[in-house]
């Protein structure tokens, strides 16, 4: 006997969540089906327990800031242990919670491993079940390198088990995973060194956005090493590179990328076309090469953010089950903010990037102590860039690094969405004493 409904999503993470809890708004028998925890990477081993640890990194921070405003206060003590507690509840409750709103839908939550049989067949624990749509959101996981010795170090999902904080930690990886764990162990007290294979960190991202975090990281006792490929961790945590040794190390956190869930989906005995890394190609409908099977999130290999994933599945359902027949998510210009210390936020393109694409190329930059580090021995940098293109000076990427980008920088995502130029961003009377007025005052 199977069960049969109008939408099963494989994988209760950002993306499937989304796309059922839609479709049950408008009546559509839905159910999903998940293996580890409802809510996916983002709640469980993700932004969610990533964003607590920020928090506290930042808290630490101010501490140490607090005495340049005249208070005389000392950092007494810090219980990781406490932090783990109180962080490990906060996300027991969304996944309790997850669980009282998918019945409240009217929405099937299947706990097990999803198996595609055929197009419209899923098999989990021996059972079967159809739908007329399958969504594929398996996400992904923490690639580790098959070097020897790399099961000496843990992944992103490992530094959220840790029960201490290590007192001497090398994160392998300059992406913004390793970028953002890096700083939040350095602001808590860890001594930190970081390795990176290419030439700096943050590969993909602006020029400026990589000088400016390198040199803030470095001023605040983080050890950089780029253009280092780790060749073998030995039994002691002493890892072996191209350019020497290093260590030994309490712990080693890889954080050299995520590759998708994808093995063992059944994705050959449904037809479903992948690539040679894994990850399921759609197209803008997020459609598969088969018509009634998409696939949505970081599987997909397309911008691996949750508010991406999320928007992908609920402008699906639409689509599907809302006569909104040409509803799908535009990837340009997704603001995505890099939670470091201090933190970064970027939308569009790159200096680089824009030089490629356009003729007339204008960039405006700026680089400042921010006022707020003003009084302070440990300062940090602010640094914002405009890339803008064209003879109207349409702004067409926004870089910034400094205390409060992650904020600031959603406002201005719906300014360059919208087209804005420079003019009208100029025209923008600005809010002052701000570090973001400075994007509206740029010469
Ligand atoms: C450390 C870290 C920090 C991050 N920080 C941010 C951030 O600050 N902001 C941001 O936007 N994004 C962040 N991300 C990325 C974000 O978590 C992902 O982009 C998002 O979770 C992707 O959603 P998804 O639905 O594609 O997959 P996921 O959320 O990964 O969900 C997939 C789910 O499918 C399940 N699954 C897989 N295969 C099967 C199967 N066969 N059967 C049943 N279940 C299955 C998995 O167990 C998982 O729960 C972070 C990620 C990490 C690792």
């Amino acid at each position: 006997m199977t069960t049969h409904y109008d939408m099963i999503a494989i994988g209760a993470g950002s993306g499937g969540l989304s796309a059922v809890e839609r479709a049950s708004e408008y009546g559509k028998k839905c159910a999903v089906i998940e293996v580890k925890t409802i809510g996916g990477t983002c709640v469980n081993v993700g932004c969610v327990p990533k964003k607590v640890m920020w928090f506290a990194a930042n808290t630490a921070t101010q501490i140490n800031s607090a005495k340049g405003f005249g208070f005389d206060v000392d950092l007494k003590s810090f219980s990781w242990k406490k932090l783990k507690k109180g962080r490990d509840n906060y996300i027991n409750g969304i996944t309790t919670w997850y669980d009282g709103y998918l019945e409240d839908l009217g929405i099937d939550y299947i706990h097990g491993f999803g198996k595609l049989v055929d197009k419209n067949t899923v098999a989990v624990d021996g059972k079967q079940y159809t739908a007329d749509h399958i969504v594929l959101s398996p996400g992904g996981e923490p690639f580790v390198p098959p070097i020897k010795g790399s099961e000496q170090g843990i992944t992103s999902d490992g530094f959220f088990e840790l029960e201490e904080l290590p007192e001497k930690v090398a994160v392998i990886g300059g992406g913004y995973i390793g970028v953002e764990l890096a700083g939040v162990l350095n602001a808590l007290g860890s001594k930190v060194e970081l390795f990176e294979m290419a030439d700096t960190l943050l590969t993909g991202f602006d020029s400026t956005i990589q000088n400016t975090l390198i040199k803030d990281y470095t001023n605040h006792g983080i050890e950089i090493h780029t253009d280092t490929q780790i060749q073998s961790i030995t039994s002691n945590k002493v890892i072996h590179t191209n350019k020497g040794e290093f260590g030994e190390f309490d712990t080693i956190i890889w954080a050299v990328g995520r590759k998708p869930m994808t093995q063992d989906l059944g994705l050959d005995d449904a037809g479903i076309v992948y690539n040679k890394h894994g990850f399921i190609p759609t197209d803008k409908f997020q459609v598969t090469n088969i018509d009634n099977v998409f696939a949505l999130g970081d599987a997909t290999g397309r911008t691996p953010l949750t508010p991406v994933a999320i928007a992908a599945g609920r402008r699906l359902s639409d689509r599907l089950y809302n006569n909104m027949s040409d509803r799908h998510l535009n990837y340009d210009n997704i603001a995505t903010v890099v939670f470091s210390h201090p933190p970064i936020g970027t939308i569009g393109l790159t200096e680089d990037e824009a030089n490629k694409k356009f003729d007339k190329v204008k960039i405006y930059k700026s680089e400042f102590t921010p006022m707020s580090d003003a009084l302070l021995d440990h300062k940090t940098t602010t640094a914002l860039k405009l890339v803008c293109a064209g003879d109207d000076e349409k702004v067409v990427g926004c870089h910034i690094m400094g205390h409060g980008a992650d904020e600031m920088l959603q406002g201005f995502a719906v300014a360059i969405k919208m087209g804005a130029t420079k003019e009208q961003f100029d025209n923008t009377v600005a809010i002052h004493p701000s570090s973001a007025e400075e994007l509206v005052t740029m010469r």
